[in-house]
């Protein structure tokens, strides 16, 4: 199966493997820490793993106007571009938010429209509304997105489908912050994600607290020169997904 981002690239044993692992997701529709390591080993491009030169980082569920841009400030601070994983809800009200973060050099991502769970919304709303997302990304900021993360990490074969149909390509996360939580803090976003610190690692952070404990972005805001930081002394490029070269 080939997707859209990089044209021939092949993505494991295709839509088969992917049923499989939709299937998993079924029965952990929750956070998907118990079936990403399943993922990563099955299907490592899924879960954006990259070049081992290389660490991806990522934020989801803006552009927040609250906070985006103080990310975007610390970002140019650290002479660091990033991928961002935007819902069109949010893109639709806040588009200037969006070619900043374009002007800014780093990459729009599809992240939904709502951050709907793929396994409880009704037949056909989520492939439309990720289509109607794509589009707007592409209207605001003038290149067609490449990426797409579903809300909770959660594929449906519908979603699956949807992303091929609008040239996206499907990639979770290897390592996670846990920022989004009440008591996330910049020591603990850099405690959880230490451990997976490596070449190939796609990073997953949050740049608003839309879908997440009020508040919660400080931590994640704060621990961003530290995770960077150790990338970089580990002599590991720090950049957007387009950079990562995925598997
Ligand atoms: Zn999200």
């Amino acid at each position: 199966m080939t997707w859209g981002n990089g044209g021939t690239r092949r993505i494991g044993p295709a839509l088969g493997g992917l049923a499989g692992l939709a299937g998993l997701a079924l029965l952990h529709a929750g956070p998907a820490a118990t079936w990403l390591p399943a993922v990563r080993r099955l299907l490592p491009g899924l879960a954006g793993v990259g070049a081992d030169t290389h660490v991806a980082l990522t934020f989801d569920d803006g552009p927040d106007p609250r906070t985006t841009p103080r990310f975007l400030a610390e970002l140019e601070r650290l002479g660091c571009r990033a991928t961002f994983f935007v819902l069109g809800e949010m893109l639709d009200r806040h588009p200037e938010l969006g070619r900043r973060i374009a002007a800014g050099g780093h990459e729009i991502g599809v992240h939904g429209w709502h951050h709907d769970n793929a396994l409880v919304a009704r037949p056909g709303r989520m492939a439309a509304e990720l289509g109607r997302a794509a589009d707007l990304v592409a209207a605001v900021t003038g290149t067609a997105p490449g990426w797409y993360r579903p809300p909770y990490g959660v594929l449906s074969a519908e979603t699956l489908i949807a992303a091929r149909l609008h040239g996206l390509r499907p990639v979770l996360w290897t390592v996670w912050g846990r920022d989004w939580t009440r008591s996330a803090s910049p020591d603990s976003v850099v405690a959880a994600m230490t451990p997976g610190l490596r070449g190939g690692a796609t990073l997953l952070l949050h740049d608003t607290d839309h879908t997440s404990a009020p508040g919660s972005w400080h931590a994640a805001l704060g621990a961003l020169p530290r995770l960077v930081g150790a990338c970089r002394s580990a002599g590991l490029r720090v950049g957007p997904l387009r950079d990562h070269g995925v598997c």
